[in-house]
């Protein structure tokens, strides 16, 4: 599989670090409050709904749905230039009420609907980090 964009940048903010852990073992989890239940992403340090400081990891559902994206033409820096046209996609975990930034791969820009089904994958950074990417079900 070729990559689908360069590898990001490492030190992600200290409240992702567990994420990122969750990640390198291929294992897509999102933050649950422990005291009212309710998911969170972007990992952050106090849940927003209740206030409480407790946390678990709960794993992400297999149900995945494009909530919305980009089609990304003009590279912004010249590593990116080889890649346009790509896209960003903000993926929906509606049973959890999280969405997540990341790249629909291995579908061209025209194929890509709102709504569609994803499919979680994993491709490698080049410091053998996997990333969650996802394919697109075509219906
Ligand atoms: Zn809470």
């Amino acid at each position: 599989m070729t990559r689908y964009l360069p590898t990001p940048s490492p030190n992600p903010p200290m409240d992702a670090v567990p994420f990122w852990d969750w990640c390198r073992k291929r294992e897509l989890r999102f933050q649950q409050c422990a005291a009212c239940g309710r998911h969170r992403h972007p990992p952050a340090p106090v849940c927003r709904f209740c206030g409480s400081d407790q946390v678990k990891w709960d794993a992400a559902p297999e149900e995945a749905e494009l909530f919305s994206y980009t089609i990304v033409h003009n590279a912004v820096t010249k590593e990116l230039k080889s890649y346009v046209p790509y896209n960003i996609a903000v993926v929906g975990f509606p049973s959890l009420r999280v969405r997540l930034i990341s790249n629909i791969i291995d579908l061209s820009p025209e194929k890509i609907r709102i709504g569609m089904p994803l499919r979680l994958t994993w491709q490698e950074c080049d410091d053998g980090t996997p990333l969650p990417l996802f394919f697109g079900e075509m219906s």
